[in-house]
């Protein structure tokens, strides 16, 4: 049986990089991975979908070039093979060149199979079965099926699925309207398809604040997006050539054809085949791999990392998990999960960047804090640039002058929101950003302004 310091189960965004730090402390190490080396994010999920986000923002402009004084002959038309085959280049770039790295690394072994476990110190990949004293698992997660009646007989697609379409649907339905659903809607919209969004809740995006879930389905409306909330998907039917949902909103019974259904109702983790019973990890009652601060299963030499674990969604999370990993085995430093700040974006365009809490989490908790907001209308920059879609709202602890959340809803919003989320982590006071000289002109140089205006939150 082929013996290991450490076997990584997954080539996500946090086990490629233990690898490496792993090997180079001296250890031997096996990583295994199923399918495509980096998993959600370079193939099927950030990479690609910013690079069709871009495409789709190029057709966006190209239609809006007379407002800027530019006069295009003729109309615009998206080549959609020629659409997949920029995507499908840019993630080639990143998955080779993981997949390369991976196997040249000395003191790195890779299998191509899937990991499961036989033991809690074995796993068995492709007939054989590996042995280590310390298993790391970063297998990510999937898209979730709902349990609709009719779905399982329809060809719906998922964010997996929806990287092999070369072509225009003539009318995608998308199911969810959240992060995921949200970035497809607007893409494909702007790709020229007729594009629904059908939600359940009452508004968009129901985990931000209820100015910013409307700013943003305004928008996306004004696209031409048809945005159904507070509807209920109760069957799916294919009929003919088109897909017809049935829904029903406030009691009422109606129906959207489609050509095309998209899934964007949510996330599993792949944790469902990994042998963890065999193993003794737990799992929450969603699957989730139950991990403490420091990302240690109840298995001793056993952690899980990424979106498995149910601590965070995204890349960062998952980078910051190895970082955390890494730090504690390797480093003899003791850094925790709970020593992050939460922030994340929303890649419509324009972009939501956002950091810490929300002003309704800010309400709840009942602490005196002052508020400031600005309409993307009140800044230059935004102007110059012909995009004044948004707003941007900062949120200030009374007692302490510390930020407590931001959400950035505007041009650059994913990038200006990092001003924010350094002085949280310096846990600072507002008075340094709002003394710092900002460069003009830029979306952030109204951050201090914004400072300035401060008010209590009523
Ligand atoms: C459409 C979409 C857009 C997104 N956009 C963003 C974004 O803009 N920004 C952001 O931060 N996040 C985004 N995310 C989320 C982000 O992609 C994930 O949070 C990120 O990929 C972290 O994943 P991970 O490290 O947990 O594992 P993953 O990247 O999911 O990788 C897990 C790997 O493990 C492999 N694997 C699973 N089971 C086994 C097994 N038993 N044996 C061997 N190998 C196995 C899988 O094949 C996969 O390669 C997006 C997600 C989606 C779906």
């Amino acid at each position: 049986m082929p013996a290991y310091d450490a076997i990584i189960i997954g080539t996500g965004q946090s086990g490629p990089a233990l690898a490496r730090r792993l090997v180079a402390a001296g250890r031997k190490v096996a990583i295994i991975e199923r399918k495509l080396f980096g998993g959600t994010c370079v193939n099927t999920g950030c990479t690609p979908t910013k690079t069709l986000a871009a495409s789709a923002y190029a057709a966006h402009v190209a239609r809006r070039a007379g407002d800027y004084g530019i006069r295009i002959e003729g109309s615009v038309n998206v080549d959609m093979k020629a659409v997949k085959a920029r995507k499908d280049a840019v993630v080639a770039v990143f998955r080779d060149g993981l997949e390369r790295s991976l196997k040249s690394l000395q003191g790195c072994t890779v299998y191509q199979g899937h990991g499961r476990f036989v033991a809690d110190k074995k796993v068995a990949v492709n007939g054989s079965e590996l042995a280590a004293d310390q298993i790391f698992i970063n297998v990510g997660a999937r898209a979730a099926i709902p349990p609709i009646s009719g779905l399982d007989q329809v060809p719906y697609l998922t964010n997996s699925s929806m990287m092999d379409v070369d072509f225009l649907p003539q009318h995608l339905v998308i199911l969810g309207g959240s992060y995921i659903g949200l970035e497809f809607a607007q893409a494909y919209r702007r790709f020229g398809s007729e594009v629904t969004v059908i939600e359940l809740g009452p508004r968009l995006i129901s985990r931000e604040d209820e100015d910013v879930s409307q700013a943003i389905a305004a928008f996306l409306k004004e696209e031409g997006i048809n945005v159904r909330v507070g509807s209920k998907i109760i069957g799916v039917e294919k009929r003919g050539s088109s897909i017809t949902a049935k829904i029903e909103s406030t009691g009422r019974l109606s129906q959207i054809a489609g050509t095309h259904v998209l899934v964007a109702t949510g996330r599993r983790p792949n944790t469902d085949k990994l042998g963890l019973d065999k193993a003794g990890i737990a799992t929450d009652a969603r699957g989730y791999i139950v991990v403490d601060d420091q990302l240690r299963t109840n298995i001793p030499g056993i952690w899980a990392m990424g979106d498995c674990n149910g601590r965070g969604a995204f890349t960062h999370t998952s980078w910051n998990d190895f970082e955390i990993v890494a730090a504690n085995l390797l480093d003899n430093d003791p850094r925790r999960v709970s020593d992050r700040i939460m922030a994340y974006a929303l890649y419509t365009d324009p972009p939501l960047g956002r950091a810490g809490m929300t002003e309704a989490e800010v309400r709840k908790t009942g602490k005196p804090a002052l508020i400031s907001t600005m309409a993307m209308t009140d800044v230059m920059r935004a102007y110059e640039r012909g995009e004044t879609k948004g707003l941007m709202k900062i949120i200030v602890d009374r007692g302490s002058k510390q930020i407590l959340g931001a959400a950035f809803l505007g041009l650059e919003g994913d990038e200006v929101i990092h001003c924010v989320i350094d002085i949280m982590y310096a846990k600072a006071p507002y008075t340094v950003i709002q003394r710092a000289m900002h460069i003009h002109p830029t979306v952030s140089e109204l951050i201090p302004t914004m400072m300035d205006e401060l008010m209590p939150l009523q």
